[in-house]
């Protein structure tokens, strides 16, 4: 999408590749040359009518006209299969392969987008770009807009044939068009208002039966049902009113205009009549004019009813266009190496909400190469925003994250995270065997150094329980693992990694004693000789860092050693006093 300037309009609106719009306009020709010999089997009946109507004159029959033009109407009927058959690969192949070509663009558009990006929008909504709107568009491009253009060209020959034949007449066929336009058009306002509300209420009903089903484990353990049922059912009863009137209106509109649209026979009566009457056309003139005016008005009328469906059309693709044009993340410079060097917070503020509250209020800390510093303070106070400022997920809002001197806003985002592994919480595990699950620390490493990582990480042990062991798929999310073995899978993955820093983001902090203690051999195999971010809840697990820094409100409130920490008598001595109380632990 570089020049969007030089991109035809039609292209534009509908957010096609330069694929797709080439075979819509394929597709149209097509459309087209099948109406168009649609018109012949036709003409040739109306032909024949008019020889056999030579018996009302007292003329005999004239039996080899007759014959010619049955020969004609088979020559007409192949030609018509031959048309129909190029017209379904060039409508539906085109449509379909452009669907496929719009989602594997748009998802891979998404992976290159800044993360505050996903922070603002959410799952359901995205998943309904992806799928719905780009499924309309599809219907759009293999029916609608070919049969919307063929039917035009093929309305405007019928026109002028009739026109030819008795220009007054035709006159009369074609003089309710404009008023039945005029119908369509002024709808056009109060629809597309409807139609927005009904994208509107679809979202709020997908993203409530996301909800209900997400967490049906909660709502049920919560004794919830009733609450929660009740919010996705209201939800889907403002979807299917606003659905009914919007069928409503569309089609009183359609139904209006196509009546005043017939009224159009009428008149011809009338009108013939009267010519009939002064002598100015035969009776047979009449009869076959108001055979073909009979048909003319039946793709009119699919166009009318389809216009509609444009109108709702260009919501839903400006959509998917806000998307394909959303900016994606900047920065390109290489960042091979770099990750060695250390790390560096200089003077760093960040909100995650443009104007919003700021999260950091100027924090500066130093990360040296080899060494391990602990983040600690109270919930909320900016420790995972810090972890995911230094991998790059977001950027500051002011002050730099340095990298051997290098702001990182400028490096390749991918580039970056090379040099990064981390271990969060919340794993994110995909519908995949355990194997691949883990191979995706890196790409193309050999099943064995998967099996070696996952050994170190303690793995092996509980893969070896999965009923198809390493080929076990994982379900949805990693539906079938436990907390703890979710968080080896990660901690093998970063070990598979094996990049220079480190960051473990409250990585043992859900974990029963006996996982914790599993999971904390694995995390310190991952830890030798890099440069490590560690934030943990337990401060007994960070006692050891190299240096330990304490968060308050997004401020940098003190920084040590655990000796230097506890005799300054500060905050953080608070903190583990209190721990020490609760839980009953001390350091010997
Ligand atoms: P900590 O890890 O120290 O508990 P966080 O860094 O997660 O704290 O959060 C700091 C503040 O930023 C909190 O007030 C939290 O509500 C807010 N916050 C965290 N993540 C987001 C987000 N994705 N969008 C908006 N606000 C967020
Ligand atoms: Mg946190």
């Amino acid at each position: 999408m570089a020049a969007p300037n030089r991109i035809p309009r039609l292209q534009r609106a509908l957010a096609l590749t330069d694929q797709g719009y080439c075979g819509l306009k394929r597709a149209i020709a097509a459309c087209t040359l099948t109406n168009l010999a649609l018109m012949v089997p036709f003409a040739i009946t109306v032909m024949a009518f008019g020889v056999v109507l030579m018996r009302l004159t007292g003329q005999d029959v004239d039996w080899r006209a007759l014959w010619g033009l049955f020969a004609a109407g088979v020559a007409g009927l192949v030609a018509v299969f031959l048309c129909a058959r190029n017209d379904y690969r060039r409508t539906y192949v085109t449509a379909y392969r452009e669907t496929e070509a719009t989602r594997m663009g748009l998802a891979e558009h998404l992976r290159r987008l800044p993360m505050s990006f996903f922070n603002q929008r959410d799952l359901s909504e995205l998943t309904e770009n992806l799928m719905g709107d780009v499924s309309s568009r599809e219907s759009l491009m293999s029916s609608t807009i070919p049969q919307l253009v063929a039917s035009c060209v093929s309305t405007a020959v019928v026109c002028v044939m009739l026109a030819f034949f008795e220009w007054r007449l035709a006159l009369c066929v074609f003089s309710t068009l404009p008023a039945a336009l005029v119908i369509v058009l002024a709808a056009r306002g109060h629809e597309r208002r409807l139609f927005a509300r009904q994208t509107g209420a679809r979202l709020a009903a997908s993203a409530r039966l996301m909800d209900y089903v997400g967490g049906i484990r909660d709502i049920r353990a919560c004794r919830q049902a009733g609450a929660r049922s009740e919010s996705m059912r209201a939800a889907l009863q403002t979807l299917r009113d606003i659905a009914m009137r919007v069928e409503l209106s569309v089609d009183v509109c359609v139904s209006a205009a196509t009546t005043v649209l017939q009224a159009g026979v009428g008149l011809t009566v009338f009108v013939g009549t009267a010519l009939l009457a002064a002598g100015e056309v035969d009776f047979l003139t009449l009869l076959m004019f108001l055979l073909i005016a009979s048909r003319v008005y039946g793709p009119i009328t699919s166009i009318l009813s389809q216009l509609p469906n444009l109108l709702q059309l260009s919501g839903r693709t400006a959509r998917l266009r806000a998307l394909a044009d959303e900016p994606v993340a900047t920065g390109s410079g290489d960042a091979a190496g770099l990750g060695e060097k250390g790390v560096e917070l200089a003077d760093v503020r960040f909100s995650y909400a443009e104007g919003g509250g700021e999260v950091l209020r100027g924090v500066s800390l130093r990360m040296e190469p080899g060494t391990v510093t602990a983040l600690v303070g109270p919930s909320g106070s900016g420790k995972s925003t810090v972890a995911k400022l230094v991998a790059r997920f977001f950027s500051p809002t002011s002050g730099a994250v340095l990298a051997g001197g290098v702001d990182l806003a400028g490096l390749d985002e991918e580039s970056w995270l090379r040099n990064v592994s981390v271990v969060f919480q919340d794993v994110t595990l995909f519908d995949d065997t355990v194997m691949e699950n883990i191979r995706m620390g890196r790409a193309g490493a050999t099943d064995e150094e998967v099996r070696a990582a996952a050994r170190a990480a303690h793995c092996e042990e509980f893969v070896g329980r999965l009923p198809e062991g390493w080929g076990t798929r994982l379900g949805e999310n990693g539906a079938r693992l436990s907390g703890g073995e979710r968080q080896r899978v990660s901690i093998a993955r970063a070990l598979l990694k094996d990049a220079p820093i480190v960051l473990l983001d409250e990585a043992t902090s859900s974990l029963d004693p006996e996982n914790e203690t599993l999971v904390q051999d694995a995390v310190s195999r991952l830890c030798a000789g890099r440069t490590v971010l560690v934030i943990a809840h337990r401060l007994r697990t960070v006692a050891g860092a190299d240096q330990i820094v304490v968060l308050d409100g997004g401020r940098v409130a003190e920084r040590g050693t655990h000796a230097e920490l506890m005799a300054a008598g500060g905050l953080y001595a608070r903190l583990v006093g209190i721990q020490r109380e609760s839980l009953g632990w001390s350091l010997s």
